[in-house]
């Protein structure tokens, strides 16, 4: 969904339109080669004086930037489950792994400093699942989320992040090579950091809510 920005005398205002393809004055660049979502397939979209019929735009003319805002409000809720599965996915893994590896014949799992690996896998990955329920639930009952969206988001992507390099180390060499797939989840896990708003982002606006909250 491209914005269009609308040059008026005193301000810029902003539109939603969906683009028809393919279309005259849109061309599209070279398929990138990604660390991770190696599924999915990520390209430039170049304008160049692209003219888009007026029956194509999306919502109210210059209400495109509350449009993407909201977007963004809700995606972050998918992009926060996303994050959950892939930490999840490293939690198992790395508890799998563990169990089977035999290292001076007894079981890493066994081992304390292997535990509290998984201690603090554990408590990362329920804390964002939590904030991440209480966002869609909000949602689901029509009460304002954004700052909850923002939330969920920060922590589950900071949490498979986390999870996935903890996978990672614990399945010791075994986790760099891509027989396993810890080193796929870490991959995978680092987009979670940047898309759908960044975590320096969704820090910027949990801090902007809490101040209003507070401050009012
Ligand atoms: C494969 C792929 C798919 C993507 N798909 C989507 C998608 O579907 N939806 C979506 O929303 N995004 C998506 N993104 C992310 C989006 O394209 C941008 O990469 C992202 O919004 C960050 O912008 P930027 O890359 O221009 O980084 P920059 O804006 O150049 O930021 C660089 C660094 O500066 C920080 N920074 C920038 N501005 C500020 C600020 N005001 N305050 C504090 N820190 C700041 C950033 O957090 C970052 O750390 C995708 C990215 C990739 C790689």
């Amino acid at each position: 969904m491209p914005i269009i920005a609308h040059h008026l005398p005193h301000q810029i205002r902003i539109s939603a339109v969906i683009v028809p393809k393919p279309i005259k004055g849109l061309e599209l660049g070279k398929k990138e080669e990604k660390l991770g979502i190696r599924g999915s397939s990520t390209c430039l979209l170049m304008f160049d004086e692209c003219q888009i019929p007026r029956e194509n735009l999306l919502g109210e003319l210059g209400f495109g930037f509350k449009i993407a805002m909201m977007t963004l409000d809700a995606g972050r809720i998918g992009i926060a489950s996303q994050a959950l599965g892939i930490a999840q996915a490293s939690l198992e893994c790395a508890v799998e792994y563990a169990s089977k590896r035999l290292a001076f014949g007894k079981s890493i799992l066994k081992l304390q400093t292997i535990q509290n690996k998984l201690a603090d896998m554990a408590v990362q990955l329920e804390s964002a699942r939590l904030l991440t329920w209480k966002a869609a639930w909000l949602k689901d009952n029509n009460k304002p989320y954004t700052k909850e969206a923002a939330m969920a988001k920060l922590a589950a992507s900071e949490a498979a992040t986390f999870l996935s390099h903890q996978c990672i180390q614990i399945l010791g060499g075994m986790g760099y090579v891509s027989d396993m797939p810890a080193e796929r989840h870490y991959r995978d896990a680092r987009i979670t950091e940047i898309y759908e708003g960044t975590s320096e982002i969704q820090r910027l606006v949990i801090a902007n809510s809490i101040i209003k909250e507070m401050t009012n």
